[in-house]
């Protein structure tokens, strides 16, 4: 039974592939598991993508098929996931109705595919609602230099009294950024962006590179906090991004939630005098902020 859904499984991918690769640029794949549809487009096409051939101890009985992309890293690849779940469902009420166990599989099926199966651990993940449902892109392929190497003790996530911009006054430490009314679980913490931008930047409690890393509370955590955060507050998100290895600006994992600025703005005027005050301190270190030369490698 494996056998022939394997065959048909290959066939479709054999069939897209081929009809792919006469065509010239932009190109468009796709590939269906249990809880992703996976499309992958681009701006070139790719030199040669094929089936992945099972390996009998790796099979994953949740993904029918997969793919690999054999292509030489070029600029602005892109990867659209979809979860296939139905009934389809915008991100939050996913995560605020769906069994945990299914949010953390669909995080974990899309991670492995990314990680595992393709070998993407440089990427920019942004999550956003679409017609029906929602869908996870992927970017990645475009040389980053990543997060500066600082000591572990200036971790802005992991130290209170970190200072957000080492150098500059008046100093501001990372603590004050804490919404203490969003950060009473576990797992995450809700925080202001240190740039005084509009939105939630949520990270997990433990020092983690990669979202792969995280075990199912912690996922699910994350996740669950930037969704209650936006009802709490009663504001519709326009992305979240997730960024990833060399597409980080800051190691510790960070999950990023904006929010439309005017909606935003009727938000902050909710706010104490105390943490407008520190509002405007964030956008004016971030102005004030010398510039640091963080252009592509070149080689
Ligand atoms: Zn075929
Ligand atoms: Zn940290």
């Amino acid at each position: 039974m494996l056998r022939t859904s394997r065959a048909i499984a290959a066939c479709f991918v054999h069939s897209v592939f081929s009809s792919s690769l006469t065509r010239s640029a932009p190109y468009k794949l796709s590939v269906r598991s249990r809880l992703l549809r996976m499309v992958l487009s681009g701006r070139s096409s790719p030199c040669f993508i094929k089936p992945i051939t099972f390996q009998a101890e790796n099979i994953n009985p949740a993904m029918l098929i997969s793919y690999r992309d054999c292509c030489n890293v070029s600029k602005g690849k892109k990867l659209d996931f979809e979860c296939t779940k139905l009934p389809l469902k915008d991100f939050c009420t996913f995560i605020e109705t769906e069994p945990k166990s299914e949010v953390v599989a669909f995080f974990r099926e899309l991670a492995t595919e990314l990680e595992s199966k393709l070998k993407i651990l440089d990427f920019h993940m942004r999550v956003v609602n679409c017609e029906e449902g929602f869908k996870v892109e992927v970017f990645y392929g475009s040389e980053k230099l990543g997060p500066p190497v600082l000591p572990p003790s200036n971790c802005i996530s992991c130290y209170p009294n970190a200072p957000l911009f080492p150098g500059q006054e008046p100093i501001v430490e990372a603590r004050e950024c804490v919404l203490e009314e969003f950060s009473s679980q576990p797992h995450a913490v809700c925080r202001l962006d240190a740039k005084g931008r509009c939105g939630f930047i949520i990270t997990p409690t433990r020092h983690v590179d990669r979202m792969s890393e995280l075990d199912d509370e912690e996922l699910f955590g994350l996740w669950s906090l930037a969704v209650r955060v936006l009802r709490e507050a009663n504001l519709p998100f326009t992305t979240m991004i997730l960024n990833h290895g060399t597409y980080r600006n800051v190691e510790h994992l960070h999950l990023k939630v904006w929010v439309e600025k005017n909606l935003y703005e009727q938000y902050r005027a909710q706010w104490s005098n105390e943490r407008q005050e520190l509002w405007r301190q964030l956008q004016d270190l971030a102005l004030k902020r010398p510039r640091t030369k963080r252009h592509s490698k070149k080689h």
